[in-house]
């Protein structure tokens, strides 16, 4: 398989079907082999790791690394926004395990044409996220080469009194709700979106959340991974999946028969939070609707795995997940 110059926003079923999962595969490799260590309470295969070295809360670990001409076009876009989106994307999965963030270290591996200027103004991009959600930029890296610009955060956290919010927390039964809205975050949101940090902290805080997870790849794949962690399935209403005006507007842009709705489904780097809780507490949620943005049910945790789809009439099929997942060559 060739490299596709598609970013991960971009990425459709459609671009996307021949994919293999090898993302998800070498994840799963890496789980097996990794020697467990004493420290470590929430393994790899989570949106972060947590250690703990004393009995204070714990830390919330994780890097992410964003890409020239996969995740972002820097000859199209202000490098100021890569670095907001740099940052943004980390503290996103810092919110997915409804942890606090405190600081974060940042490697820049530059172009060796213009690199410094580059470097300045994606801080520039940076430091005011930075400074919205009190995060330390502690400290980093800087290299060059002949390649194009990747940038890689790893951020630190803290775990709240209620410890962190895991993908393996689903019970059938449970409620799946979504933050804001979904799809065509192509058109802009991709790069100027503000982590649902805030809104997890409350969340957590209010409500008893069972699991979670931020949309990074695609609605369908990214809730197909929580419940792969918890070990159940989950059925959506389709006609409940609150769309994103984006979403049709790039429908139509694309003009390839796609519909609004399979980008609100498929779609990555929504950034928006998928939570799961009790039907009683989604229902005070939905109901209470505590955010400035609204919380949404898309459907249910169900015993049995596998993903469904509920339609309009009530009639529940199977549903392909469909996102973005990073090529890799078979061996
Ligand atoms: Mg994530």
């Amino acid at each position: 398989m060739g490299s596709m110059p598609i970013t991960r926003a971009q990425a459709t079923s459609a671009s996307r079907g021949t994919i293999e999962p090898m993302e998800d595969e070498l994840v799963a490799w890496l789980r097996q082999h990794l020697p467990a260590h004493r420290d470590q309470s929430v393994p790899i295969g989570d949106d972060a790791a947590v250690l703990h070295w004393g009995t204070g809360p714990g830390c919330v670990v994780m890097v992410d690394v964003v890409m020239d001409g996969v995740d972002f076009e820097l000859a199209e876009v202000a490098a100021s926004r890569v670095g907001h989106k740099a940052l943004a994307v980390n503290l996103s999965d810092l919110a997915a395990m409804a942890a606090r963030p405190r600081a974060a270290v940042v490697a820049l591996v530059l172009p060796r044409h213009g690199g410094a200027e580059l470097a300045r103004e994606l801080y520039a991009g940076m430091i005011p996220l930075a400074e919205r959600y009190d995060v330390a930029l502690a400290g980093g890296d800087i290299n060059s080469w002949d390649g194009r610009l990747v940038v890689s955060v790893t951020a630190i956290g803290q775990e709240t009194a209620r410890g962190p919010l895991r993908r393996s927390g689903a019970r059938p039964g449970d409620w799946i709700v979504v933050t804001g809205s979904l799809g065509g975050s192509r058109l802009a949101k991709h790069l100027d979106f503000e982590p649902r940090v805030n809104e997890a902290l409350l969340l957590h805080e209010r409500y008893a959340l069972h699991a979670g997870i931020d949309i990074s790849d695609g609605l369908t794949l990214d809730l197909a991974r929580l419940c792969e962690a918890s070990g159940c399935g989950s059925v959506i209403d389709l006609a409940s999946v609150p769309i994103d005006p984006a979403a049709g507007q790039w429908a139509r842009q694309l003009a390839d028969g796609s519909t609004a709705l399979d980008h609100a489904l498929s779609d990555g780097e929504d950034f928006e939070l998928v939570l799961t809780l009790p039907a009683d507490e989604a229902a005070r949620l939905v109901a209470d609707q505590p955010l400035e943005i609204p919380v949404t049910r898309i459907g249910e945790i169900v015993a049995e795995r596998g993903l469904w789809q509920r339609d309009a009439t009530g009639i529940v099929t199977p549903l392909v997940p469909r996102g973005f997942q990073h090529e890799l060559d078979k061996p």
